[in-house]
């Protein structure tokens, strides 16, 4: 399928985000065209897990019976305080349609994307990034008028291959999604700074996939220390998934440094994790879970995380969604799932706009509200509050629990009042 010259949207990133935003809005009757700068779908597991919110989005385009199919459900969620069981919300007490979180790899939910949209004639045009864009707000019916680099392969010398631009197009559209990931290009054109949140630096978790032994639980437990969150997903029966937030990286390396591996990450070495870091850190931080230290490790790395946020989510006809605006921890799966809202928010809004020649008052709605959720989950402007009521260990880890939760939108008010956390 060629690459057309003028469309009504021009989504950038065939991610999540943005092949949810193209389906969205090609269901909605909107002519779409979906780049990317990869050759192909990047196939990534990073997330694991669909929040309820995300499910009914996707519900909506018919996907939810072929999800079931290949994820695993989990129905609620436990809180643990270092060695203590604090509490569990059962999802079913905080919402009635589809009161559970589905544990699905991220490739198994773009290969379902890419498919359902392949249905409704809309491809991803690999291999053409974003190279700049202009608005032109004052006149005509194609607002933005973006230029794509076609990258080809080619032999760069020393036997060695490399993506180059072959040749520019220009693609005339009435708007632009930007949903270019963590590195977003659109972001950087619209000149959004991406700033760091609050003053505790870079998140550094140590992530082991094993089989389980005895049986994986069937809720995700939440391991509160006094600097750490950590998380135990389970993700299938027989396998689950430890994310342990470290305070000092470095310091895994300090008894057993010699001979070890090293992981290269962002500029970043850490060492190379093994099942004996597995079992410290779980005799140290969930000695509740010995059991669970017995299965074969699968893999384990050590990932960096930041917290991020753009100081708007853009401007006239260009827009951003997920990662391209904001980056968070892993514990709530918030990145991507919040991303799938917002690419849920932006299509409606443009297909109001497109169709309906709606003012755009939709769009800067579409800019508050979603700041408005992002500075809660961050905890930006109001301290997290609790209720009169809120047992000690949630006074003491309010400020971690938020980004914690698994779960979005009004779901995250519901689970936090369960728990003792004032909205
Ligand atoms: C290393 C790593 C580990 C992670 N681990 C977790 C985790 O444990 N838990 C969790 O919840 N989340 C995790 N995430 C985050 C999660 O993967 C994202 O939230 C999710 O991918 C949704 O992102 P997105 O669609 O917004 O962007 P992405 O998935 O990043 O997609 C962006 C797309 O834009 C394309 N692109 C970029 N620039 C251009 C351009 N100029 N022109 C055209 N195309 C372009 C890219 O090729 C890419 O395909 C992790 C992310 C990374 C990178």
């Amino acid at each position: 399928m060629v690459l057309k010259k003028e469309t009504e949207v021009l989504v950038v990133g065939a991610g999540p985000v943005g092949m949810f935003a193209a389906l969205e809005l090609a269901e909605r009757g909107i002519a779409v065209e979906l780049v990317d700068e990869s050759w192909r779908t990047a196939a990534r597991s990073y997330a694991l897990a669909l929040h309820p919110r995300s499910l009914q989005l996707l519900d909506a385009m018919g996907l939810l019976e072929e999800l079931l199919q290949h994820g695993h459900r989990v129905d609620s969620v436990a809180f643990y305080e270092g060695g203590e069981r604090r509490a569990e919300v059962a999802l079913a007490d905080v919402l009635d349609t589809l009161p559970f979180l589905l544990v699905l790899p991220q490739d198994r939910l773009e290969r379902a994307l890419s498919r359902r949209l392949a249905e409704k004639g809309v491809e991803v045009h690999w291999n053409r990034r974003l190279a700049g864009f202009e608005q032109r707000l004052d006149r005509g019916d194609r607002r933005v008028v973006a230029q794509l680099e076609v990258l080809a392969e080619e032999d760069v010398g020393y036997g060695v291959s490399g993506f180059v631009a072959e040749e520019r197009v220009r693609v005339a559209c009435d708007f632009l999604i930007g949903a270019d990931g963590h590195r977003s290009s659109v972001r950087r054109l619209l000149g959004l700074d991406f700033g760091k949140i609050g003053t505790a630096g870079d998140q550094v978790y140590a992530v082991f996939e094993q089989q389980a032994r005895p049986p994986s639980p069937t809720e995700v437990r939440v391991v509160l220390g006094d600097a750490t969150a950590d998380v135990l997903w389970p993700l299938a029966p027989d396998r689950l998934r430890w994310s342990f937030e470290l305070t000092d990286p470095r310091g895994l390396v300090s008894n057993r440094a010699k001979g070890r591996l090293a992981v290269h990450l962002g500029g970043d070495v850490f060492p190379y994790l093994d099942h004996h870091d597995l079992a410290r850190l779980i005799a140290e931080r969930a000695p509740w879970s010995g059991a669970e230290a017995e299965g074969e490790l699968n893999w384990s790395v050590a990932v960096r995380f930041e917290r991020r946020l753009v100081p708007r989510f853009g401007d006239g006809r260009v827009w951003l969604a997920g990662d391209a605006a904001h980056l968070t921890g892993p514990v709530g799966v918030q990145s991507m799932n919040v991303g799938l809202r917002e690419a849920h928010e932006l299509a409606w809004r443009i297909a109001e706009v497109v169709q309906s020649k709606e003012q755009d008052g939709l769009m800067v709605e579409y800019d508050s509200e979603r700041m408005a959720e992002w500075r809660r989950l961050f905890g930006i402007g109001s301290p997290v509050e609790i209720t009169a009521s809120a047992p000690g260990w949630v006074a003491r880890r309010a400020d971690r629990l938020i980004t914690c939760l698994p779960v979005s939108g009004e779901e995250l008010s519901a689970m936090g009042r369960k728990i003792g956390l004032a909205f």
